[in-house]
């Protein structure tokens, strides 16, 4: 009897001893954990395959920035950051039908249903649907109590109740009868009205609006509009600038040059304008050399266009980036291509990294992937549908 007892307790403690080996395993293969300041890590093997995103890093992080899928086929923006006591969200679209999508999403980890900030970068559908309430879906104003609205400036919507500019406008109207308090990008870079320029999230986090040349003046195009900020963390920077393009790029990298000193070395650059050939410039990539690029789109989407080298992430916005990093992510990809005319009718979606969490806790970064965690370049849809930039050969 002894001897059995004995050999049950060896046989149980290899058991104890293998699923030990397994979970370490999988949280090697599955959760990045990369020193802050390291760039272009050496080629190492990136593994593919399921993950999950740990809750728990997120509720101890300092700060967690969520890039979320949408749930549907249109590529747009929506990203969730935590920090503090504070929930800010920047953006919410792709569409109207978004909406369930984000806000279970975000119930997950805003558990007063409050947002003490909401950035709206600009009047365009895939960036400011879902904060809309319609018929069919209760939007982000309406399903969460807002404290405080940024959003742009200047738009060439005419505004009325028949566009989404207008209809934005009203459903942010009725968040500020409700008590929220509204301003412009410009009035916080300004610090005019009671607006603050930079906002202290905790102790050590800020979020700074940066000043965009095209909140006080015109531009045909409205992505130029867009409200840009930086998440600080002490030597730190995050940045945010919508779907600004080349000109307010330029524009922002001149003005930080000859006002501040020039913009900093980011660590993580959300793709502007999902990753078109028309933001990314390489003047801006050049001031901030961005360690870690996260692409909201679905890749290879017929959307706007025929094109495959113009179709997100582009061929242009690859190598404009490709000499800084060969970190860059992107949340959804096509799974059954369509040309443009039955985009609407035939093309499927799913998940290419899925949802995207960037986490800071004691300094340490970890990327967290709900689908997986190849970097685009180990990705077959980017060795089927784009060319391998030098850097990055
Ligand atoms: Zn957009």
């Amino acid at each position: 009897m002894k001897i059995i007892k004995g050999l049950l307790g060896i046989l149980l403690s290899l058991l104890l001893i293998a699923i030990g080996f397994g979970v370490g395993f999988v949280y090697y293969v599955f959760v990045e954990d990369t020193p802050v300041s390291e760039t272009l890590k050496e080629d190492s093997e990136v593994p593919s395959g399921e993950t999950g995103i740990d809750d728990e890093v997120i509720k101890n992080g300092d700060l967690s920035i969520h890039f979320m899928e949408l749930g549907n086929i249109y590529t747009g923006d929506s990203i969730l950051i935590q920090c503090g006591d504070n929930d800010i969200l920047i953006d919410a679209g792709s569409e109207y039908s978004s909406a369930p999508t984000l806000i279970s999403y975000i119930d997950k980890y805003v558990t007063d249903n409050t947002l003490e900030y909401v950035i709206a970068t600009h009047g365009h559908t895939d960036h400011i649907a879902s904060f809309i309430s319609t018929e069919e879906y209760t939007g982000i104003f309406e399903h969460y109590k807002v404290e405080n609205i940024i959003d742009f400036p200047l738009t060439n919507s005419s505004g009325s109740s028949r566009t989404i500019v207008g209809r934005y406008r009203n459903a942010r109207d009725n968040e500020i009868a409700e008590g929220a308090n509204h301003w412009t990008a410009l009035e916080c870079y300004n610090e005019e009205n009671g607006a603050s320029r930079v906002i202290q999230l905790s102790k050590d986090v800020n979020m700074e609006i940066l000043y965009n040349y095209y909140y006080e003046n015109t531009s045909s195009s409205e992505n130029n509009y867009s409200v840009c900020l930086m998440i600080n963390q002490g030597d730190n920077h995050y940045l945010f600038t919508g779907d600004l393009e080349t000109a307010g790029e330029k524009c922002l990298v001149t003005y930080y040059e000859e006002n501040h000193g020039g913009l900093p070395h980011c660590v993580l650059y959300k793709a502007g304008h999902h990753g078109s050939k028309t933001s990314s410039c390489p003047e801006l990539m050049e001031a901030i050399t961005p360690e870690y690029v996260v692409v909201c789109c679905c890749a290879g989407t017929s959307e706007y266009t025929d094109d495959n080298n113009n179709q997100f992430p582009t061929q242009e916005f690859i190598d404009n980036v490709a000499p800084y990093t060969k970190n860059v992510y992107v949340t959804t990809m096509v799974d059954n291509y369509t040309p443009k005319d039955e985009f609407e009718s035939g093309t499927t979606v799913k998940s290419m990294n899925g949802n995207i969490v960037f986490t800071v806790t004691d300094g340490q970064i970890k990327l967290m992937f709900s689908n997986n965690n190849l970097r685009l370049l180990d990705t077959e849809w980017f060795k089927s549908k784009r060319t391998c930039p030098e850097a990055w050969l």
